[in-house]
């Protein structure tokens, strides 16, 4: 059998876990041997205990929880190609030349330049007497195969990320208890979600708590927005509406490219209405708490798919990507959802905002 490493990097996600779990049991499964490797790249780069061999056990009564028990970071070092020398030695050290990476589009990036690095960083370490050519020469390059964990739905290539669904269940349930409070004192609450440049989060709990309006960054509101927005809220009022909800993604910008804040939302109603308006940043409250049955059985079947698209990769393999599309698992170059969520965000810088839409929708 093969040696599979996973770890995971950038911000963490429910359902991280449960990819975790179904990567170590699959390659167990299947006659690998199967690392950690803890706080993503940093444990990859430092070596020592932060890459330990998992068993059957060490991933049970893990599934239900959030966060991720690996650990994740951010890792300056892996930037460089010394740091990622280091890594590539501390592997190869382990004999580990298939990876799994859990992260976001900088960490299945830094996984894409760690394999097109490979061969310079062997004949570096044959060079510096580290490891010999033979050794070399038996692991000409690595196998990665990458899952999104993200909450906020913003890679392209898949139809959902892990942690995307427990993120909304927590939302809505927060929106859920604020307008109870909203309804009985005829407030209006503006309610700020996470999700930096990508509107997803805010979009689907809008609809989902039947909001009266949702401010996302892929669909800027014109220059007037303050106006469209009181006259919304006031005809809400006269057809009895008792409360409004209205919703800001973070990333939220007009068409001229200037922030919309749930602060700035709040002073527009409180001034022009007088309703008496309050402010909710949920905050790292949508990432936290356990997974929902649909982040724990996306993490399970991305983590076995995983396992199995390495178990036909060669070293000449580009590395790919485990998406759902539909209610299918595929394997997606990784290269080409990296370069179409770059693009997404180059179209939003050029204030293109329907191609960021049409980019951001399936193939
Ligand atoms: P999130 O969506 O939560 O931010 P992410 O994976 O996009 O997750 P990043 O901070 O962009 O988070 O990347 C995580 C880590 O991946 C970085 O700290 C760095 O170690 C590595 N990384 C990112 N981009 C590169 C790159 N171009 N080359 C090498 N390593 C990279």
């Amino acid at each position: 059998g093969r040696t599979i490493a996973v770890f995971t990097s950038g911000g963490d996600s429910q359902g991280m876990n449960s990819a975790v779990r179904s990567v170590v049991r699959m390659g167990i499964y299947l006659g690998c041997k199967v690392y950690f490797i803890n706080e993503g790249y940093q444990g990859m780069v430092d070596g020592g205990d932060n890459i330990r061999l998992a068993d059957w056990n060490s991933v049970s009564d893990i599934i239900q929880k959030g966060g991720t028990i690996i650990g994740s970071a951010r890792c300056a070092d892996f930037r460089t190609p010394e740091g990622r020398l280091k890594a590539c030695f501390n592997l190869l050290e382990r004999d580990i030349t298939n990876l799994v990476c859990i992260g976001g589009d900088g960490s299945l990036t830094g996984a894409n330049q760690f394999r097109k690095d490979w061969p310079d960083l062997i004949k570096d370490l044959v060079q510096q007497g580290k490891i010999t050519q033979e050794k070399a020469d038996a692991n000409p390059n690595i196998q990665i195969v990458g899952m999104v964990g993200s909450i906020d739905n913003d890679f392209c290539g898949t139809d959902m990320t892990i942690g995307t669904d427990s993120a909304l269940q927590r939302i809505i349930e927060a929106i859920d208890a604020v307008v109870s409070t909203a309804q009985s004192h005829q407030r209006s609450f503006v309610v700020e979600v996470m999700g930096r440049h990508c509107g997803y989060l805010a979009l689907v709990t809008a609809l989902a708590s039947e909001a009266d309006f949702c401010f996302i960054p892929e669909w800027p509101p014109p220059s007037n927005w303050r106006d469209i927005l009181c006259a919304k809220l006031q005809q809400q009022r006269k057809e009895g509406q008792r409360l409004n909800i209205i919703i800001v993604a973070e990333g939220a910008i007009d068409r001229d490219g200037n922030p919309i804040t749930a602060e700035l939302v709040k002073d527009v109603v409180n001034k022009t209405l007088k309703y008496d308006t309050r402010v909710t940043v949920l905050g790292h409250v949508q990432r936290g708490g356990a997974p929902s049955a649909f982040d724990r059985l996306l993490g399970c079947r991305m983590g076995a798919e995983a396992v199995l698209a390495l178990m036909e990769m060669t070293p000449e393999s580009e590395p790919c990507v485990i998406s759902i599309d539909g209610n299918q698992m595929v394997r997606v170059p990784l290269m080409q959802c990296v370069a179409r969520t770059q693009k997404v965000q180059a179209a939003m810088n050029e204030k293109n905002w329907e191609l960021a839409v049409q980019l951001r929708g399936r193939s």
